[in-house]
């Protein structure tokens, strides 16, 4: 393949943006890839920027949810404890109400998981 610019030259990649082939003087290194100079190199920039914020707001996501998942698990406990040691009062009334928190907090723990994963 010939750099689509310089048709005498070889080419030695391709643009990371529209395929095209460049020869070592054309190709600008934009971190992860190369791409032509000017617009190419423009679109390509901007997308890096865009995959590394979903990165970074996935990442997040998966701690959010996790951390929601433990707080639903203390309370749950509290609650199933509370249940517990208070069989003949009206405290027996938490234990549905601890086991459905520990239930979310399972859901909220295996989706946050899930997010984590590449
Ligand atoms: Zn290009
Ligand atoms: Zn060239």
């Amino acid at each position: 393949m010939q750099c689509f610019y310089h048709r005498d030259a070889a080419a030695v990649c391709t643009c990371k943006n529209c395929g095209r082939g460049l020869c070592p003087s054309c190709a600008v290194d934009v971190t992860n890839g190369l791409a032509c100079p000017g617009p190419c190199e423009e679109e390509v920039r901007a997308l890096n920027r865009v995959i590394s914020r979903n990165k970074t707001a996935y990442e997040k996501t998966s701690g959010a949810y996790v951390r929601v998942a433990a707080f639903y698990a203390t309370v749950g406990v509290l609650l199933l404890t509370a249940g517990l040691f208070d069989w003949r009062g009206q405290a027996w009334l938490l234990l549905p109400a601890g086991g459905v928190l520990l239930l979310a907090a399972f859901v909220h723990y295996t989706t946050g998981r899930r997010f984590d994963k590449d």
